[in-house]
């Protein structure tokens, strides 16, 4: 098997183009040593080449949902892509990827679109999109090992879902997890998740921000490896969100998509899979690409109206949103390089609307977490200004399962989030056990009363 996949390689490259350094993938090194920037992963796209457009999609469309290891996953059946020299035995997987692309013909004409779709990356093993970049970093760190890297452990800072991915990867690979969360700022589902895989689970009295300080500076220490997105192998796996989307739109390019971020390393990934696929001759058009931010933490926002000439950290506030509660992401200049070469926009939320969107588009038969309410709020904000104008054909990325926030939706429907709409909140009725006062009720609730 490696030796058919050893012709395409990939190594670290400095984002920084005047400097450009390269790395290789085996080597423990998360930013430039020259310059200080963050590497990416540059895939050998001449070798990619050998293969037309049209050969990689045929290619790709027949791994899709195959029940044959390893294309089992969204990640691997498009391993050349992602980290050519894995070996199978190396590759560390829980079906991640393949996610439904929802679609709802009524959802779409009420908003009088063209088509709109929500990537479900939240249904997988831990419940969001975190395991896709997961798959590779535990891949990758299996492969270092069988080559006598020294690494101990793993470690990451985390709002809650980063932490659940590795855990479940680092147990499911028998290496150690070390997780430093914000004490008293992660859902209880997403809290319990690393319990229950068996990592070492330290709460520290800060933010994210103040996690990721601390992150830093322990994975100096030789042996213990960083599974932050700054770690650009997490990016290679999150990139096939893109060409999956584009295959379940069976290769049609949509006009819009839009995902919300935090820490900036999912668009960055959206970002690569779609440049790569237009290199490779798969599509000849780029969507373009809407980030949303909760207005409580919306750094790259500010940013955005001042034309990204300059960007500021700030603290970000609490929200919902509790997994984008971000003030000083750390892909932040990635990010901005893909929304200026995506024609891109930032827009963002409040808490009512992210809280309000989900509720809307639950009717439709989704269950929201609510940072998918933060882009489906976008969603509604810019087809109300016109940018998204009707008739357009749009990807809303849906990043966690509403099943994580249950205390969220509880919230909601209890009319606890001030401000929200209260015609949205569906209360439960009590009524007693008897024919009478039971068909009552069903009369007001047929005739919309209730
Ligand atoms: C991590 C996460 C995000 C943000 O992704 P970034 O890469 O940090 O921008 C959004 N939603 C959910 C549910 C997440 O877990
Ligand atoms: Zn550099």
């Amino acid at each position: 098997m490696s030796s058919t996949l050893t012709r395409y390689k990939a190594e670290f490259r400095c984002i920084n183009e005047s400097c450009a350094s390269v790395y290789d993938l085996n080597e423990v090194v998360y930013e430039c040593k020259k310059c200080g920037s963050l590497l990416e992963v540059s895939h050998d796209l001449d070798a990619l080449r050998e293969k037309s457009g049209q050969e990689w999609k045929d290619l790709f469309d027949s791994r899709f949902r195959s029940v044959k290891f390893p294309n089992t996953s969204g990640i691997w059946n498009k391993r050349e892509w992602v980290l050519p020299h894995a070996e199978n035995s190396e590759i560390v997987s829980s079906g991640e990827g393949l996610s439904h692309l929802f679609s709802s013909d009524r959802f779409a004409k009420d908003l009088e679109l063209g088509g709109l779709w929500i990537k479900q990356c939240g249904i997988s093993h831990t419940g969001s999109f975190k395991d896709l970049g997961m798959t590779v970093l535990l891949t990758q760190v299996r492969h270092m090992l069988n080559r006598g890297v020294p690494i101990r452990a793993v470690a990451c800072a985390s709002s809650g879902d980063t932490s659940a991915a590795l855990a479940s990867y680092a147990a499911k690979a028998g290496i150690p997890a070390i997780i430093f969360l914000p004490a008293g700022k992660v859902s209880q589902a997403q809290l319990i998740q690393p319990v229950s895989n068996g990592a070492k689970v330290i709460a520290l009295e800060t933010d994210f921000d103040g996690c990721m300080k601390i992150v830093k500076e322990v994975t100096k220490e030789a042996g213990i490896y960083l599974a932050n997105s700054m770690n650009s192998l997490r990016i290679e796996g999150q990139k096939t969100i893109a060409p999956e989307i584009l295959q379940q739109l069976e290769w049609e390019v949509p006009d819009w998509i839009i995902i919300p971020g935090g820490n900036l390393g999912n668009v960055s990934a959206l970002g690569a899979g779609f440049e790569m696929a237009e290199k490779l001759g798969l599509i000849r058009k780029r969507p373009r690409i809407v980030l949303a931010q909760a207005e409580n933490a919306n750094p790259l926002y500010l940013s955005y109206l001042k034309n990204f000439h300059e960007f500021a950290a700030m603290d970000a506030k609490p929200t919902l949103a509790s997994a984008i509660q971000i003030g000083n992401p750390v892909s932040v200049q990635k990010a901005i390089k893909t929304l200026k070469s995506f024609n891109g926009i930032v827009e963002q939320a409040s808490e009512e609307e992210l809280s309000d969107a989900a509720a809307r588009a639950d009717l439709y038969g989704l269950y929201n977490d609510p940072h998918t309410g933060v882009a489906l709020a976008v969603l509604y904000k810019l087809l109300a200004k016109g940018t998204i104008q009707k008739g357009e054909k749009v990807v809303v990325v849906s990043t966690a399962h509403g099943l994580k926030f249950t205390e969220f939706k509880l919230k909601f429907h209890e009319g606890k989030i001030s401000g929200t709409d209260p015609k949205l909140a569906n209360q439960i009725r009590s009524c007693r056990p008897e024919t009478g006062p039971v068909m009552d009720e069903i009369a007001k609730f047929l005739q919309g009363k209730s």
